[in-house]
């Protein structure tokens, strides 16, 4: 049934995911109207509703947004796109690329996704101090995408409404 429906203000403007059934709840009282139609149907004594993909609030709704991405391991992967910053190869490990043993922040601008073999060469060294270099300045994560999704893969059908490449979500999808 997908991985959710996403939900968007009144301007449009993408909020959260959330159930399949929350969802529902929203159309049925009024509170949303549905803008996508998913899969299938979902069928109550009373009514028969398409299952909802994204659907937008009938009413403005005022939201305090968190100034960065929580820093956990699935999201530093997914940042990485789950691959070593240093070799391309597929990511098995975080490091910290200026070594925390020396003081380096566990924080998304020193923070990478490695693979076991780059992690364990690399040891309480700097790239600098190795010859190393990093694909791409480690940093938090920025956009809507990111803010309302965080490590989730994307339904390709909100790809619109997320400005995402409509290829990027089905192929993360
Ligand atoms: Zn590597």
């Amino acid at each position: 049934m997908g991985s959710g429906v996403l939900v968007l203000n009144a301007t449009y403007e993408p909020l959260c995911v959330v159930s399949v059934r929350r969802a529902a709840i929203l159309v049925l009282s009024a509170k949303a109207v549905c803008v996508a139609d998913g899969e299938g149907f979902l069928h109550s004594v009373r009514h028969e509703l398409p299952v909802p993909s994204v659907v937008r609030l009938t009413r403005y709704v005022r939201v305090p947004y968190r100034a960065t991405v929580g820093l956990s391991r699935r999201a530093i992967f997914a940042r990485d796109g789950w691959r070593c910053a240093y070799c391309t190869g597929p990511a098995e490990t975080i490091d910290h690329v200026f070594p925390r043993s020396r003081g380096g922040r566990h924080a998304w601008e020193n923070v990478v996704a490695a693979c076991a073999r780059c992690n364990h060469s690399k040891g309480d060294k700097t790239p600098a101090e190795l010859g190393w270099r990093l694909r791409t300045k480690p940093a938090a994560p920025k956009g809507v995408a990111w803010r309302v999704l965080g490590h989730r893969a994307p339904d390709p059908r909100w790809a619109s409404w997320l400005d995402l490449p409509a290829e990027e979500a089905a192929e993360a999808a």
